[in-house]
């Protein structure tokens, strides 16, 4: 069992102009086992709550907490925080030439673990994740995302979910970029990991589209840097059909 929790936190975005407050009071509980989706308007401040959860350095906590079972997630390392079970996608480099796909998962499986997988288990173990996402063999020998698609990187994220088998994990837009078939695939995956380990997900979008595959548990409403709304998946259609005026002024009027 894990639990995450989010209270009242506030962050900044640091830019060459100075500081400028993005979360302003973001307040938030995934347990293991539940997925929570936060569905938001573009620049409603989500990519900001997932790198402020994953320490990214142009982000700045001005108050409020990040609990991991009690432990404090924002004086953790980046590493620290892989190793106390938290997934954060973009905690990894965007692109690596020159490192394999296959070294750099087996690096990040051995900083995840505390010890390099024994290699014969190893290469099934990552031979059977990317069967399952379709992701083809000679993958593994390519350059970290050198010249990966937007579909194929998403891809890779959750190869890299399934390989490092986090308690939490936090996934921003893993339907942008895919085609419909790749949106099955990823989402099968994602399902696959949630039915055979206990895991809690933020899964994060500005769509409904990707909720018609991987069923949230709860939805929330994301606007102007904070949860507005918390619902069940009815309100997910409610979003769909009604978008996010109604929410988007409520964050206005709270300003
Ligand atoms: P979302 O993921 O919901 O689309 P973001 O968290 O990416 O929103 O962005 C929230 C707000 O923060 C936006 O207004 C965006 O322009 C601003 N922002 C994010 N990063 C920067 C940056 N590096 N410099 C200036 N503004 C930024
Ligand atoms: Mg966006
Ligand atoms: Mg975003």
């Amino acid at each position: 069992m894990a639990t995450l929790e989010i209270k009242d936190l506030r962050a900044d975005v640091v830019t060459d102009e100075g500081n400028k407050e993005i979360l302003k009071g973001v307040n938030l509980t995934i347990r293991s086992g539940e997925t929570h989706a936060i569905m938001g308007p573009n620049g409603s401040g989500k990519s900001t709550l997932s790198y402020a959860i994953a320490g990214h350095p142009k982000y700045e906590v001005t108050s409020g907490e990040v609990l991991l079972d009690g432990e404090n997630v924002l004086e953790m390392s980046v590493d620290e925080r892989a190793r106390a079970g938290l997934f954060l996608a973009m905690q990894y480099p965007v692109e690596v030439p020159g490192v394999s796909m296959s070294n750099f998962l087996r690096s990040a499986a051995t900083a995840v673990r505390g010890e390099a997988p024994k290699l014969r288990h190893w290469v099934k173990e990552v031979k059977d994740e990317m069967a399952k996402l379709e992701i083809p063999a000679e993958f593994a020998e390519r350059s970290v995302n050198e010249g990966f698609s937007g579909g194929e990187k998403k891809r890779h994220e959750i190869l890299q979910l399934a390989l490092l088998k986090p308690k939490i994990a936090v996934l921003d837009e893993t339907d942008s970029g895919l085609d419909v078939d790749a949106l099955r695939v990823v989402s099968e995956a994602v399902n696959d990991y949630k039915a055979n380990n206990e895991v809690g997900v933020m899964l994060i979008t500005h769509y409904t589209r990707i909720l018609k595959h991987i069923q949230p548990d709860f939805v929330h409403v994301f606007a102007g840097g904070k949860v507005v709304e918390s619902g069940g998946k009815e309100l997910a259609d409610e979003l769909e059909e009604n978008g996010y005026v109604k929410y988007t002024d409520k964050a206005e009027a709270a300003v």
